[in-house]
């Protein structure tokens, strides 16, 4: 038998979420399935994704997959390429690029084919992480138009500010005043702009954790947003220990019992991708109900209070997150975001 540790993934769940999303916008929607689809597999997310306008992810490689499997819709290197020779593969896999850089600008100017590569022009508005600032942007889109590979020109921002009460209108203002003057397609929004600023819609939308059915919000979760989560960690406990008052749990000790309690040892830990940080009363459930972990959380478990759990015994189920537990409320307590611990989930948990 293996460790009874798995990751349940209920892709019916992000069949909804994409449903709910078109509910909220008439823009095109561009599924954001980077990080293995924020850890809940490349190929069968965009299988239950079917019915996105297109795809947004960063490796090369991992567009090549996705065209080899089939899939027609537009396909988004969100960090564009990192060499001159992926070029000519983006012409031949008719896989649209995000130009953001001018050493990106050098090396379409030095290629030399004629082509219809859908470029997205990244400008940088306040995130001041990748894309051409004010004063480049017109000159780039000039080159980047001019350019015979070149097809179709979509312009976009990216905001820093859409889940916090900064919000997201310095940006949208700025995006707006680059590009007032031309007729393009534009995309700004990711799940936080999309949810809650319609005015930032434009042509496309790039949504990603809300697929995956976590709240971008810390203050709205996602049930309120309708959404359902697709991932469910779940485990099992492999042990029962009756602890006296005075005895410490784990390593380093940091939690130590007041009185006689029952704990439960979970096969789950960091190298499963759960949070080494989350502190004792983090949220889990046994056999459905809520509980809280206890101590410090080591390489391959965790231990949880079963004081109120009287029947919990050894192959109790155990729900890190998911179903009955927000990934959300999980990140929260751990002092984190969910995309962190989506993203990290260990390749050594099977995925059902
Ligand atoms: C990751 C990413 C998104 C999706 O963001 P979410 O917050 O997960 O919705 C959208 N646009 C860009 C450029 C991204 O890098």
């Amino acid at each position: 038998m293996p460790r009874p540790i798995y990751a349940e993934l209920d892709y019916s769940a992000l069949e909804h979420n994409l449903r709910v999303i078109r509910h909220r916008t008439d823009a095109r929607v561009m599924a954001v399935i980077k990080a293995e689809a924020y850890g809940h597999g490349l190929l069968r997310s965009a299988e239950a994704l079917r019915d996105a306008d297109g795809y947004a992810l960063l490796d090369l490689q991992d567009a090549v997959k996705l065209r080899e499997a089939g899939f027609r819709q537009p396909i988004l290197l969100l960090e564009g390429y990192f060499s001159a020779s992926d070029l000519p593969l983006l012409a031949e896999y008719e896989i649209s690029s995000v130009i953001h850089s001018h050493q990106q600008l050098a090396m379409l100017s030095a290629y030399p084919r004629r082509g219809s590569l859908a470029v997205w022009l990244k400008l940088n508005t306040g995130m001041n992480r990748l894309g051409f600032a004010p004063d480049q942007f017109a000159q780039a889109l000039e080159a980047v138009r001019r350019h015979p590979a070149v097809g179709e020109v979509t312009l976009m921002t990216h905001f820093a500010h859409a889940d916090d009460p900064v919000g997201v209108v310095a940006q949208l203002d700025r995006f707006n005043a680059m590009t007032s003057a031309y007729r393009l397609p534009r995309s700004l929004a990711n799940s936080a702009a999309l949810l809650r600023y319609p005015q930032t819609h434009a042509d496309w939308v790039r949504p990603g954790i809300s697929l995956y059915g976590s709240s971008p919000f810390a203050d709205v979760g996602a049930e309120q947003l309708g959404l359902r989560p697709v991932m469910t960690l779940a485990s099992e406990i492999i042990s029962v220990t009756e602890l006296m008052a005075g005895d410490s749990i784990g390593y380093g000790g940091t939690f130590r019992a007041e009185r006689a309690m029952r704990i439960g040892t979970v096969a789950c830990g960091y190298a499963d991708g759960y949070p080494r940080h989350a502190p004792t009363g983090t949220p889990i459930l046994v056999n459905g109900r809520r509980t809280r972990t206890l101590g410090r959380v080591s390489m391959d478990m965790l231990s949880v209070d079963l004081g109120e759990h009287p029947d919990a015994e050894v192959g109790g189920r155990v729900t890190l997150w998911g179903k009955g537990l927000s990934v959300d409320d999980v990140a929260h307590a751990a002092d984190t975001i969910s995309y962190e611990l989506l993203c990290a989930l260990a390749r050594r948990v099977p995925l059902k």
